[in-house]
């Protein structure tokens, strides 16, 4: 039997799956089409890459994380640091009671590999998988994934999704937008977010002087916005060591920027005293939207 080629397979499951969309300038319905690509009705189209994702960017972005950040989160997932977050995410995905196919928007999802693993840990119901980035750089990494999943560049403050379209929004280390959210969910929809703790990769964290001239880190500002846009269901805190060989340290210390959203800093030299393990300390929270509309303005982007 012929291999489908991998433009043709996306072309296939983006169709399959036109009425999850919406157009990113007009708002309009995305229709089955023939071309590779998503099209409005009202003639908007957004081609489908070579590689099987859609850019659906309005617009350029100056995004500061490279093709380059975006390997080494992949080196350092692959060694296994995120690999007991991944099993515990699913784990508590896996007890929501969703009776049918559900669809899981992961929204930040950079270059995939968080989405992918996952995805084959969800085993209690059948599962639809969309993986969003403003990355470019990002999606085109996923995108080099064989898995059968939809990814798109596009804006978290502009999904590019219908109105109560998802089941469950995924949100790994990275910001929100309460407001999209809120309109993308469905009614019983949830949001399963991943934030870090005060001791997670501390070492990392010391050895770059990041907390050098302020106090330690804390998660306490992200909760707060969290507790003001969502009803929270539950808090999974996630605590564990990691061990870091010197292969693997290089990779870490260049992707320390991207979990940390900072800028990227200059100085990657790395020292003799390098890092034998890493602390792992993180809390997945499980909120739904609020009944009343009467809480404050959920809008804006929020880590
Ligand atoms: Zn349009």
């Amino acid at each position: 039997m012929a291999k489908i080629k991998k433009r043709d397979r996306a072309r296939n499951i983006f169709n399959m799956n036109h009425d999850l969309f919406r157009c990113p300038v007009c708002k309009g319905q995305m229709m089955r089409t023939d071309a590779y690509g998503l099209n409005c009705s009202a003639g908007h189209n957004f081609d489908l890459a070579r590689k099987g994702y859609v850019n659906l960017l309005t617009r350029g972005q100056n995004c500061v994380y490279d093709t380059e950040l975006f390997q080494a989160r992949r080196q350092v997932f692959r060694a296994g640091l995120f690999g007991p977050l991944i099993a515990k995410v699913s784990e508590v995905i896996n007890e929501l009671s969703f009776d049918k196919r559900i669809t899981l928007l992961d929204v930040g999802c950079g270059e995939g590999s968080f989405l992918c693993s996952l995805v084959k840990q969800i085993t209690q119901m059948p599962v639809t998988p969309l993986g969003i980035d403003i990355s470019k750089e990002g999606i085109n990494l996923a995108a080099s994934y064989n898995d059968p999943l939809m990814w798109c560049v596009a804006d978290l403050a502009q999904l590019p999704l219908q109105d109560a379209s998802i089941d469950i929004i995924l949100n790994v280390l990275s910001p929100a937008n309460y407001g999209e959210f809120h309109r993308v969910l469905k009614a019983r929809g949830v949001v399963v977010k991943v934030i870090p703790g005060q001791h997670y990769l501390g070492e990392l964290r010391d050895f770059l002087r990041y907390d050098q001239d302020h106090d330690r880190y804390s998660n306490e500002e992200v909760i707060k916005h969290l507790e003001e846009n969502l009803e929270i269901q539950a808090i999974h805190p996630v605590h564990y060591r990691f061990m870091v060989n010197s292969s693997l340290w290089p990779h870490l210390v260049r992707m320390t920027p991207l979990m940390w959203n900072k800028s990227i800093h200059e100085d990657l030299s790395v020292s003799d005293k390098e890092i034998k393990q890493v602390t792992v300390d993180l809390n997945i929270i499980v909120g739904s939207v609020p009944d009343s509309s009467g809480g404050p303005s959920r809008k804006g982007i929020i880590n």
